[in-house]
């Protein structure tokens, strides 16, 4: 890492190295997770498999919603996975601690909070806004 990428936070190597640890570490810790999730859900479908003689509609209606709720438990693992890859990318990039939206450096206390967080609040704020 060259010198110059830690000089806008003013963060040390040494406090970089500590949030890479940290962030590889939730990285893991969600892809354990997400190994759990797809063994649980294949589960599901194996007794769901096993199980549909004699079924009525309310136990399928049941299954269904198991399903869709693994499933969405898989996508919101992976979301946040993903948004830990990308603080990671940054932190190599340098940019790290910056807002990709208005690029002011994110306050301390709301990385130690989310440390994957690439954007202020206020910039949150407004791109739930938008999406909403
Ligand atoms: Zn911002």
């Amino acid at each position: 890492m060259l010198v110059h990428d830690t000089v806008g936070t003013g963060r040390s190597q040494a406090e970089i190295d500590q949030i890479r640890l940290s962030l590889q570490d939730r990285y893991a810790e969600l892809s354990e997770e997400y190994e759990q999730a797809v063994q649980q859900s294949q589960v599901l479908r194996l007794v769901e498999v096993g199980d549909t003689a004699g079924d009525d509609q309310a136990d399928s209606g049941t299954k269904t919603a198991e399903r869709d709720t693994a499933q969405s438990l898989l996508r919101t693992i992976l979301d946040r996975r993903a948004q830990y890859e990308h603080a990671l990318t940054r932190l190599d990039e340098g940019t790290y601690g910056f807002c990709e939206g208005c690029s002011a450096p994110i306050p301390v206390e709301r990385l130690e909070i989310f440390p994957s967080a690439t954007t202020c609040v206020t910039c949150k704020q407004t791109r739930e806004r938008r999406a909403a």
